[in-house]
C-alpha cells in the first residue's frame, strides 16, 4: 500500500540554467508568430514516427499490433487544452529528463548571452526572436500559448509510462503514469490569452502552412470523428510542379530546424546505374554552430522512404555541411546499419552526384545573380575555402566560385577578373592575409603595390593562410604573398609618373653611401632579431616593414600557429627600408657621423618595435621600449 503511493508521488526536477532562461525568453516575447509551437509539437512527433520506423526495421515487434503511423490532435475546451499524440519511439525516463530539461546543443549559453544583450541594447524583440528562431526552440515553444505542459510517454519495448509536468517556471515534475500503448502525448493547457489556438478551424489551417509535408497523418480529432488535415507523403517524392514555393519552406524549416529563407532549393531525382532523390536546402543565414570542430553534416539519409540517420558522415564531404535536407536511396538495403554506410560504393556515388550537383548550382547563381552570391559568400565562404584546401578533385571549380575583397575597390572580386586586371611584367597573384580588411588596407606591405596600381587581395579568414599556400596558383599564375620575400615590384612599370625609377637609382651618390653605412649600422644593432635589413620598393609612406624570407613561413600563418602553440619560435624577419621616407633620410645622415651607431641605436630599435607593433605583435622587450619612448617624447617636447 505505502508502496505503491510512493510509486504515485512526483518528483521535482529543476531545469538545466540554459533551459530556464531559455524559457524565460520565450515566455516574455510577445511573439507575434506563436502558432508555431503547433508545428514544433508536430515535427517532434513525426521525429518520433520516423525513428521508431528506422528502429522495428530490425525490431519487427516494436509496431506490432499498432502498425499505422499517425499524430492526433484533439481539443478539449473544457479543460481548455490541446493534446498532440504520436505513437512513435516515445522516450524512457532518462531521456523524459535529458530531452525536456536540458538542451545538449553546443553554443546554446552563447546564444542566450547574445539575445540577452540584445534586450539590452533595446534592439526590438524581432531580432532576439529571429536569432532564437535559428537556434530552434523546438518543445520549449509550448510554453508560449500554454500556461502549464503535460507529457506523457511510454518507450516502445518497454513496460512503464512516465509524466512530466511544467508550468515553465524553473522546475518539472517526473512520475510514473498509465499509458496502455507506446508514444508520447503532449497537453497543453492553454494561457487566456491563446485561446484563439482552440478552435479546429485554426488549428487545421496551422497544420496545412506549416507541417503539410510530414509524411505522418495528421488527424484532426473532434469529439467522435477524426478527419485527416495533411497529404502525408513525403514532399521529396512529389514532382516539382505539385509543390508550392511555401510548401519548400516549411519543409526547409522543419529539417533543418532553422527560421530563415532557403537561399537555394535543389530537388532532383537521380536515375541511372543508382537511383535516388534529394531535397536539399542552402540558408540565407549561417547556422549558429557551423564552425563547431566536429564539422558534421546534416542531411538526413533516407531509404525508400524510411529515415535512416542524420549521422552519415560518408554522405557528404564536411565543407559542404552547409546543406540541410534529405537524400532518399532506392539501391541501398532497408536493413543497412550504420556501420555498413562506411565505405559503401552506393553512398560514394550519390556524394559525387550532390558535391556535383551543389557546385552547379554555385556557379550559376554566382554568375546570373552576383550579389546574391556576394550574401551566400559572406555566410559560407569560409567553408568553400575549407574545400580548396581539402578537396583535390573539385578544386578548379571551387576556385571558380571563390571571391574576396581586394585593393580593387568596394565589393567582391573573383580569379577571374584579377587575372584580367594584371599589368605588365606581374607574374603573380599577390595577397595579404591578417585579422581583418580594414587593417590589411592599412598594412605598410601594400604601399608599393598601389602606388603602381598593382591589386592586392585581401584575405581575411583563418583558412587562408592555409589553403592558398596549398593550392599554389589559379589556372597557371602562381599565388604570392606581399609579406614573404622580395616583391619583384620593379619589373612592373609604375602607375604614377612620379614613381617610375625606383627611387635608390635616382638619388645621389652620397645618399646611397649613406644609406649603405645605415643598413651595415643597423644590422650590427639589430644583431639576430632580423636575419636581413635592405631598402624596399613596397613602401611609400611608411619607413619600415617587416616581411618574412622567400621560401619561409608567410608572418600571418606563423601567428596564427604560434597562437595555437602548433609553432614556439618566430623565423627571424627581414627589415625593409623607405629610403624615401624623411625618417630614414635623417637616420642616414647622422649614421655617417663619427659615433653615428651609437646616437642612431634608441631609434633604430624603436623602429623595429614599431615594425612589429605594425603587424599587430608585441614588443620583444615592452619596458626597454617604453623607457626609449619616453626619452624621445621629453626631447621632442624640449
Ligand atoms: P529537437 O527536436 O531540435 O531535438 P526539441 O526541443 O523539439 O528539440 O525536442 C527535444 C527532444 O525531446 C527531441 O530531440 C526528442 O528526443 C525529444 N522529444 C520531444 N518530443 C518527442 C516526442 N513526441 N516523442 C519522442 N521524443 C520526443
Ligand atoms: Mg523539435
Amino acid at each position: 500500500m505505502a508502496k505503491s503511493s510512493a510509486k504515485k508521488k512526483a518528483e521535482k526536477l529543476s531545469f538545466q540554467a540554459e533551459v530556464s532562461r531559455l524559457l524565460h525568453i520565450v515566455a516574455h516575447s510577445l511573439y507575434s508568430e506563436r502558432e508555431i509551437f503547433l508545428r514544433e509539437l508536430i515535427s517532434n512527433a513525426s521525429d518520433a514516427c520516423d525513428r521508431l520506423r528506422y528502429e522495428a526495421l530490425t525490431k519487427p515487434k516494436l509496431t506490432k499490433g499498432d502498425p499505422d503511423l499517425h499524430i492526433n490532435i484533439s481539443v478539449d475546451k473544457r479543460s481548455s487544452s490541446i493534446t498532440i499524440a504520436d505513437n512513435g519511439i516515445g522516450m524512457n525516463r532518462k531521456e523524459l529528463i535529458e530531452n525536456l530539461g536540458t538542451i545538449a546543443r553546443s553554443g546554446t549559453a552563447a546564444i542566450l548571452d547574445k539575445i540577452a544583450s540584445d534586450k539590452t541594447e533595446k534592439k526590438n524583440d524581432k531580432d532576439g526572436m529571429s536569432l532564437i528562431g535559428q537556434f530552434g526552440v523546438g518543445f520549449y515553444s509550448a510554453f508560449m500559448v500554454a500556461e502549464e505542459v503535460t507529457v506523457v510517454t511510454k518507450k516502445a519495448g518497454a513496460a512503464g509510462a512516465f509524466q512530466w509536468q511544467s508550468d515553465g517556471n524553473g522546475e518539472f515534475t517526473l512520475s510514473e503514469a498509465e499509458r496502455d500503448s507506446r508514444g508520447t502525448s503532449v497537453t497543453l493547457r492553454i494561457k487566456k490569452d491563446a485561446k484563439e489556438f482552440m478552435e479546429p478551424d485554426r488549428l487545421r489551417h496551422i497544420v496545412k502552412t506549416y507541417s503539410d509535408h510530414i509524411p505522418v497523418p495528421i488527424n484532426l480529432v473532434e469529439g467522435e470523428t477524426s478527419s485527416r488535415v495533411n497529404d502525408a507523403s513525403a514532399l521529396w517524392t512529389r514532382t516539382r510542379s505539385q509543390i508550392k514555393g511555401d510548401q519548400y519552406k516549411e519543409f526547409y524549416h522543419h529539417v533543418a530546424h532553422a527560421n530563415d529563407d532557403p537561399w537555394a532549393t535543389l530537388h532532383f531525382r537521380a536515375e541511372g546505374v543508382i537511383e535516388y532523390s534529394g531535397l536539399l536546402f542552402i540558408p540565407t543565414a549561417r547556422p549558429f554552430n557551423i564552425f563547431h570542430p566536429d564539422r558534421k553534416n546534416q542531411v538526413k539519409l533516407y531509404v525508400k522512404r524510411v529515415f535512416i540517420t542524420d549521422n552519415c558522415e560518408e554522405l557528404l564531404p564536411s565543407w559542404l555541411r552547409f546543406l540541410r535536407g534529405v537524400v532518399d536511396s532506392e539501391d541501398l538495403d532497408l536493413n543497412v546499419s550504420r556501420e555498413m554506410l562506411q565505405n559503401n560504393p552506393i553512398v560514394a556515388k550519390i556524394r559525387k552526384g550532390i558535391v556535383t550537383r551543389v557546385l552547379n548550382e554555385l556557379k550559376k547563381r554566382a554568375t546570373k545573380e552576383p550579389d546574391s552570391y556576394a550574401g551566400f559568400w559572406d555566410a559560407f565562404g569560409p567553408l568553400i575555402k575549407e574545400g580548396l584546401y581539402e578537396s583535390f578533385e573539385n578544386r578548379s571549380d571551387l576556385l571558380a566560385l571563390f571571391r574576396c575583397h581586394s585593393t580593387h575597390g568596394e565589393g567582391l572580386v573573383s580569379l577571374a577578373d584579377y587575372i584580367k586586371r594584371m599589368k605588365k611584367g606581374q607574374d603573380s597573384i599577390y595577397y595579404i592575409t591578417g585579422e581583418n580588411i580594414e587593417t590589411l588596407m592599412k598594412s605598410p606591405q601594400i604601399e608599393g603595390f598601389q602606388a603602381r596600381d598593382i591589386e592586392v587581395l585581401l584575405l581575411a579568414d583563418p583558412i587562408d593562410d592555409f589553403w592558398v599556400p596549398s593550392v599554389g596558383k589559379f589556372d597557371e599564375t602562381p599565388f604570392k604573398s606581399v609579406t614573404q620575400g622580395g616583391a619583384d615590384l620593379s619589373d612592373i612599370k609604375s602607375a604614377s609618373s612620379k614613381k617610375k625609377k625606383t627611387p635608390a637609382k635616382k638619388d645621389s651618390p652620397g645618399t646611397q653611401e649613406g644609406m649603405e653605412q645605415l643598413i651595415r649600422a643597423l644590422k650590427e644593432i639589430y644583431a639576430e632579431s632580423v636575419s636581413d635589413v635592405r631598402t624596399s620598393e613596397r613602401l611609400t609612406a611608411s619607413a619600415v616593414c617587416l616581411v618574412a624570407e622567400e621560401g619561409s613561413l608567410d608572418m600571418n600563418l606563423e601567428r596564427l600557429l604560434q597562437q595555437h602553440q602548433q609553432l614556439d619560435k618566430k623565423a627571424s624577419r627581414i627589415l625593409e627600408l623607405n629610403p624615401d621616407h624623411e625618417l630614414i633620410k635623417a637616420l642616414a645622415k647622422t649614421a655617417k657621423k663619427k659615433n653615428g651607431n651609437t646616437q642612431i641605436a634608441d631609434a633604430a630599435l624603436l623602429l623595429l618595435d614599431q615594425a612589429h607593433i605594425m603587424e599587430g605583435e608585441s614588443v620583444t622587450d615592452p619596458v626597454a621600449f617604453a623607457r626609449r619612448m619616453e626619452t624621445f617624447m621629453k626631447n621632442g617636447l624640449q
